[in-house]
């Protein structure tokens, strides 16, 4: 498989955004973040001419990732792929960006963050440079796309998607390099969050090839996913050890207890990845729910 890679500059804690060509499939993985300078980067990296280009092909809805999907479908002709749960985010940008902002705003709520930080992160949400509504293809676990095969990975994302080609495997954010990707904040929609990523990761073991990530280049995908599991292992530790001394808590309580002052959108990234730590241990019996608006948990 002729698998090419464009690395987009840029500062991400998750590492710099790749962008993989498919050339003999006529495919793009992950176009990149919207912009000027990533579209610069992604048309000086194309090393094929723009009507070569068939099939945008997304692994999830965020923007660093799907930004670019339309823009790229336009110059090209092409079209815009994406699991059925993640199409709605970027084919309804305007519509799902409304309910998405209003449904972040009721977890940030559940899981006991304080107003005033609430504010910030939903002031903070930058509209991002999509048109209101683009007809995107939905499809669902096993579909083919260009020969390009359709994983559903949830866990991230709700409709988070690996595609296989051959012996390539890309697969988005659910496996990284060098970053833990984050769960339970990055799709508040995502039930179980904790749970159904780990079990994406033990599906994504499964498989054997070549594996590029959404960000950085190549890894080694059985010793990223043992590293990842073993994180979560530890995480969730941490966070039991966190009740102790406490009558209760809620998820904020133990984000801010694990990760000290939390400013602009790792407000609901640390509370959602609290909260999905909690919801995991209370459902393996670790420790109990004792409150629900907003959460609460004690040993
Ligand atoms: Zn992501
Ligand atoms: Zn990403």
């Amino acid at each position: 498989m002729n698998v090419h890679r464009i690395a987009h500059d840029g500062e991400s804690p998750e590492g710099v955004n790749s962008t993989y060509v498919l050339p003999d499939r006529g495919v793009v993985v992950d176009p990149g973040p919207p912009g000027e300078r990533t579209w610069r980067t992604l048309r000086n990296g194309l090393d094929v001419p723009l009507d070569a280009i068939e099939h945008v092909l997304l692994t999830h809805w965020h923007v660093d990732h799907a930004g670019l999907a339309i823009h790229l479908a336009e110059a090209t002709g092409a079209s815009v792929h994406c699991h059925e749960a993640d199409a709605p985010l970027v084919g309804e940008y305007a519509r799902e960006r409304e309910q998405r902002l209003a449904r972040d705003e009721r977890a940030m709520e559940r899981w006991g963050v304080p107003p005033g930080r609430i504010e910030t992160v939903i002031e903070g949400d930058e509209p991002s440079p999509l048109p209101p509504t683009y007809p995107v293809r939905a499809h669902g676990h096993g579909e083919a796309i260009a020969d390009v095969e359709l994983l559903h990975t949830p866990g991230h994302t709700l409709g988070h998607a690996a595609f296989r080609a051959g012996s390539a495997l890309f697969v988005g954010d659910a496996v990284l390099g060098t970053y833990t990707p984050n769960v339970g904040g990055s799709d508040t929609r995502v039930e179980h969050p904790l749970g159904t990523y780990r079990t994406t990761l033990k599906r994504l073991r499964g498989y054997d090839g070549t594996t590029y990530p959404g960000h950085g280049g190549q890894l080694d995908h059985t010793e990223r996913i043992a590293a990842i599991l073993t994180h979560h292992d530890r995480r969730s530790v941490a966070v039991r050890s966190a009740l102790d001394d406490r009558e209760s808590a809620t998820p904020w309580d133990v984000a801010t207890a694990l990760f000290g002052e939390l400013r602009g959108v790792h407000v609901k990234m640390g509370a959602g990845e609290a909260a999905a730590h909690l919801e995991a241990l209370a459902s393996r019996g670790r420790i109990q729910q004792v409150g629900s608006a907003p959460l609460r948990y004690g040993p």
